[in-house]
């Protein structure tokens, strides 16, 4: 079933899990997170960067809906760090239910703007918002970018910030980072920025450049509040190895994308439902399905 970003993060703060945010990169991708999460029977956020949706074009969107529309399990169609008011509009008009505006490299007054007026014309349209605050960090070469330095957020600033804006989730900055981390760095997460931001803040929280970081770490977040956690990276380079091993085994007459492309699907697999597991989102269905059920809401 399609849902509302909103009620797809209510449902992961109430019962202490976390929604997997699967970017989906390719079609092959898509399927591959989609079937890792009905075989755990858990949630899947769809997040799709402005970079993506231009390579895999607008009918895609047709495609995950169909999927969403098919299939058991909530499924949420997120525009992944949407860099404008007009990238937004694209969106919602080709039919995501969640929209994130990342304006964080903005100054503090000028993200509230845009974000406010993103909230507004968002939620006129039922879908909801996330937006950031702090700055994720970048390791290098992925679509989602970052900053070299991580500006951490500031649990004060990022009360005023949700209570201006109406923001549905709100993407943290704790010190992870998009992509996978060099060797000689040892990625350490501020859990006490969480502590005091989640104190402070109803709303729920998210986290980016969730790839490579510590599992011991992830887990902590959950259970200090995170309720969605990206990964893209993680689930990529799985794929683009098994792909490479194919092309280089010496055996040039494959060649068949259904021939080729299985088993790095399967790789990928094995990473998401790692990442499922490790986020407590396993079997976590069956909550959204007495959530609507209370509701009075058919699924
Ligand atoms: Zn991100």
């Amino acid at each position: 079933m399609l849902i509302n970003g909103k009620e797809l993060l209510e449902v992961a703060q109430k019962h202490h899990f976390a929604v997997p945010a699967f970017n989906a990169g390719s079609g092959q991708l898509f399927n591959a997170a989609l079937e890792s999460c009905e075989k755990l029977n858990a949630p899947l956020m769809m997040a799709i960067h402005p970079d993506e949706l231009a390579f895999l074009t607008d009918s895609f969107i047709g495609q995950v809906k169909a999927a969403a529309n098919k299939t058991t399990i909530p499924v949420c169609i997120h525009l992944d760090h949407g860099a404008s008011f007009e990238q937004v509009m694209k969106a919602i008009r080709l039919g995501f239910t969640s929209v994130m505006i990342d304006a964080s490299h903005l100054p503090f007054e000028e993200n509230i703007e845009i974000t406010q007026k993103v909230v507004e014309a968002a939620h006129a349209a039922g879908v909801a918002v996330e937006a950031e605050l702090g700055t994720i960090g970048d390791t290098g070469n992925t679509v989602e970018g970052g900053v070299s330095e991580v500006v951490y957020t500031d649990p004060e600033t990022a009360k005023e910030f949700v209570e201006r804006t109406g923001v549905d989730s709100l993407a943290i900055a704790i010190g992870t980072a998009h992509g996978i981390y060099p060797k000689n760095v040892d990625p350490k997460l501020r859990l006490d920025i969480l502590e005091e931001t989640a104190k402070r803040v109803d709303i729920p929280l998210v986290l980016h450049g969730g790839s490579s970081n510590p599992d011991q770490e992830l887990v902590r977040s959950v259970e200090m509040g995170i309720c969605k956690i990206n990964i893209s990276s993680d689930i990529k380079i799985v794929f683009a190895n098994k792909l490479r091993e194919i092309l280089n085994s010496g055996n040039n007459e494959i060649r068949e994308p259904n021939v080729l492309f299985p088993p790095c699907m399967e790789e990928t697999k094995k990473v998401a439902e790692q990442k499922i597991k490790l986020f407590k989102a396993e079997n976590t269905v069956p909550f959204y399905q007495s959530e609507a059920a209370i509701k009075g809401v058919l699924v």
